[in-house]
């Protein structure tokens, strides 16, 4: 491998992608902040010990996915897989419970797991994640499910289907395991060798299977629907009526089970069929025993992780997404203009104008020939008489007109047209 290419999994974000990533960033900052969630910054890493036990040593994450390596004080660090693990481990070193009952919280940033990359799946990704921890009122599921929905609308994301299943609490799924263990067993010669493996170790994720002929068999498979207690029933009634009430439609799904062991109650994932295989954009539910495996005091939450990746392939389906519009470009060639040209160009800045400052040095006829495919509102010529005078040529690119002006004069006839 060449040493000036990204590492396999991983790339760069260039524009004009990147306005893709900006936009959804600013919908998500101003949803979020209308919804009073708190955002939180966790490390990129934490200890191994953290996510073997918050997520499962028999999910494909802990199990063949984490970027793990021995530091140089010999500790064994993870490049966090996910984002819920590290805001569960702050809950608890900063007794974040004892400031409030419930939490509310986002985040975003880059996560890592080594799989095979493809489209929407890569070693490096980036997920926006939200977490409200400390409350066991299904309010709380449809909140953070109406705010999922939300985004994704805002962004014209509208083809999108919510997939919801009730995982029950361990009570219910004691029951549930001896059922699959019953049905799987007589398959078992059948089964992929990670399914064989799971049917003794956790056979629920067997349901979570990609290999096509595991999922023609789980096709069959018994309900978890059909275990669920009277409470566990209640909980996910009130959610799908709540969810209904706000009229986000959702399809049930009974072998939704998510990847991830400390899921409890409500399991959901937002789809979208323009995304082939890698169709999830958002997963998530609740996880009641997190916080206390992790050694904290007992604590319901609910959270989900959208993957940002999926989304900008979506986003790019749509209309295309610009930078904003240019103000002024600056345009000066010359001893006494060159210089002057960026005082010009910060004041006209500081006066709230969007101003780009050519550097190039180039002729002026060239210089307006980029003011124009920048799409620039106006050009500013400064030559050295211009510099000198203080008098500046303010052309309109859209006329053609042109006039000459004080900085002043300039700054008053942008903020008036
Ligand atoms: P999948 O079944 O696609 O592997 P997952 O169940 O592993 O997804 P989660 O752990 O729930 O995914 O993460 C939430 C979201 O993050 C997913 O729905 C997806 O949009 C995104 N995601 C997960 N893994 C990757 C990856 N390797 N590359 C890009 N996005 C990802
Ligand atoms: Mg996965």
């Amino acid at each position: 491998m060449s040493s000036v290419q990204a590492s396999r999994g991983t790339r760069d974000i260039l524009k004009p992608e990147i306005y893709y990533w900006q936009k959804l960033e600013s919908v998500a900052r101003r949803i979020l902040t209308h919804a009073v969630y708190t955002e939180i910054r966790t490390p990129a890493f934490e200890s191994t010990e953290l996510f073997a036990r918050g997520i499962g040593e028999a999910t494909d994450i802990v199990g063949k996915e984490m970027y793990s390596f021995i530091d140089r004080g010999d500790r064994s660090l993870t490049l966090r897989p996910e984002g819920t693990a590290g805001v569960v481990r702050a809950l608890i070193e900063h007794k974040l419970y004892a400031q409030a009952d419930v939490q509310k919280l986002w985040y975003t940033g880059a996560m890592f797991r080594y799989e095979r990359p493809q489209a929407g799946r890569q070693r490096q990704f980036h997920q926006l994640g939200v977490e409200v921890l400390g409350s066991a009122d299904p309010r709380a599921d449809a909140e953070v499910i109406a705010i999922a929905s939300d985004f994704l609308s805002e962004l014209g994301l509208t083809e999108l289907v919510v997939d919801l299943n009730s995982v029950g609490n361990a009570e219910d799924r004691l029951a549930y395991r001896q059922a699959l263990v019953d049905y799987f067993t007589p398959y078992a010669d059948r089964l992929d060798p990670d399914s064989f493996d799971r049917l003794s170790r956790n056979p629920l994720r067997i349901l979570d299977s990609k290999h096509p002929q595991t999922q023609e068999i789980v096709q069959a498979a018994p309900s978890i629907l059909d275990y669920l207690s009277p409470t566990s029933q209640q909980h996910f009634e009130q959610v799908k009526s709540l969810l209904t009430d706000l009229g986000i439609a959702f399809r049930i799904d009974p072998r939704l089970v998510r990847g991830l062991d400390y899921y409890t109650h409500t399991a959901f994932e937002i789809k979208s069929s323009q995304l082939g295989a890698q169709a999830a954009v958002c997963g998530g539910g609740c996880y009641d025993r997190l916080v206390a495996e992790l050694g904290g005091p007992d604590t319901p939450a609910v959270g989900w992780a959208i993957g940002l990746e999926r989304l900008v392939l979506l986003l790019q389906k749509l209309d295309e997404v610009k930078p904003p519009a240019l103000d002024f470009y600056i345009i000066s060639r010359g001893e006494q203009a060159e210089p002057k040209s960026l005082l010009v160009a910060q004041n006209i800045r500081r006066a709230g104008f969007r101003t780009e400052l050519d550097l190039s040095g180039a002729k002026f006829d060239k210089q307006i020939k980029r003011a124009v495919t920048a799409g620039a509102r106006y050009a500013v010529i400064i030559g050295d008489t211009e510099a000198a005078s203080g008098n500046f040529q303010l052309k309109d690119l859209a006329s053609g007109q042109q006039q000459s002006v004080t900085l002043l004069e300039l700054i008053s006839i942008a903020s008036l047209t």
